[in-house]
């Protein structure tokens, strides 16, 4: 089973839920940070670096002696990262995604694709858990194709982890994509709510089964439980507003080791991911 923690807005506790769902589940368990503009669940976890990986996309290089300046390449490209004005294109490889479509349109084939590097794939071992975690680049803004990348590490039959990033853009969508289920993590509070709305409007859009779970129960208002009861989504796992907590956060320890009682807690989140998927596919 594949499961996407994601959240709303950034600071909810979507990458403590990750690792320490990771860890108490004892058994071999891929976590992957598509978080790749901030990769932080290596601070909880103290691995050991297995492997690197250069991760490049291709970009478009046009050969100007057999360019008509036709343009077609231009209307292609949803990016605007080709454009011409009626003589050999200009190619802004920032903004390129690599998608290969303005290769593919050239009618005279006078584009070839060169690599550029986005970023790296960092693999480690930590226990029973090998995270992957995908770095961009300082610069670079394609986080989608990066987080591709790392996606591609997901290994048939092995439970899977994957830490989205914050918010409801284009890289949480590459990152909860075909996974079978997603966890929105929130707080009790208004900007918890208005941001756990919208994140449950997008996994709903995508189709893909998903629960609620609340951290820091203690602060704010019920609020978000009451959306959660109007609109039928179970809120399978509360976290209570502990300052000891955020002292182990705060340490980069797993609460699920420094605060053993917590464990049973998250053992029951896996339990109940499970029993909510199958009730949520029929
Ligand atoms: S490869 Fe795709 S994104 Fe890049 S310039 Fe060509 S059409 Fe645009
Ligand atoms: S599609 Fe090909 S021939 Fe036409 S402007 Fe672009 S690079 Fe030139």
């Amino acid at each position: 089973m594949i499961v996407a923690v994601a959240s709303g807005k950034g600071g909810t506790g979507k990458t403590t839920v990750s690792v320490n769902l990771a860890r108490v589940l004892g058994s071999e368990v891929r976590l992957l940070d598509c978080d790749v503009e901030e990769p932080n669940a290596h601070l909880f976890l103290n691995g050991s670096m297995i492997k690197e990986e250069t991760i490049t996309i291709p970009i478009p290089q046009v050969d100007e002696s057999l360019c008509d300046g036709c343009a077609e390449c231009g209307k292609f490209c949803q990016y605007h990262a080709i454009v011409t004005f009626g003589t050999a294109p200009l190619v802004f490889p920032e903004m390129c995604h690599g998608c290969g479509g303005c290769t593919m349109v050239c009618p005279q084939k006078a584009i070839r694709e060169i690599d550029k590097r986005i970023g790296v794939v960092e693999t480690l071992q930590a226990g029973n858990i090998t995270l992957i975690q995908g770095r961009l680049d300082v610069g670079s803004a394609m986080a989608p194709p990066l987080i591709r990348a790392v996606k591609a590490c997901l290994k048939n039959g092995l439970p899977a982890i994957l830490d989205a990033p914050p918010g409801t853009s284009c890289p949480v969508i590459a990152t909860i994509r075909e996974t079978d289920f997603v966890l929105l993590v929130t707080e009790p509070t208004p900007f918890g709510l208005h941001d756990l709305k919208i994140a449950a409007d997008m996994v709903r859009e995508l189709g893909i089964p998903f629960g609620v779970v609340v951290n820091r129960v203690g602060i704010g208002d019920d609020r978000v439980h009451v959306y959660c009861k109007e609109k039928n989504i179970s809120v399978i796992l509360e976290i209570p507003d502990d300052r000891r907590i955020a002292e182990a956060y705060s340490r980069g320890e797993l609460i699920v080791e420094s605060l053993p009682e917590y464990r049973g807690l998250f053992l029951s989140l896996i339990e109940k991911t499970i029993n909510l998927h199958n009730v949520q596919v029929g």
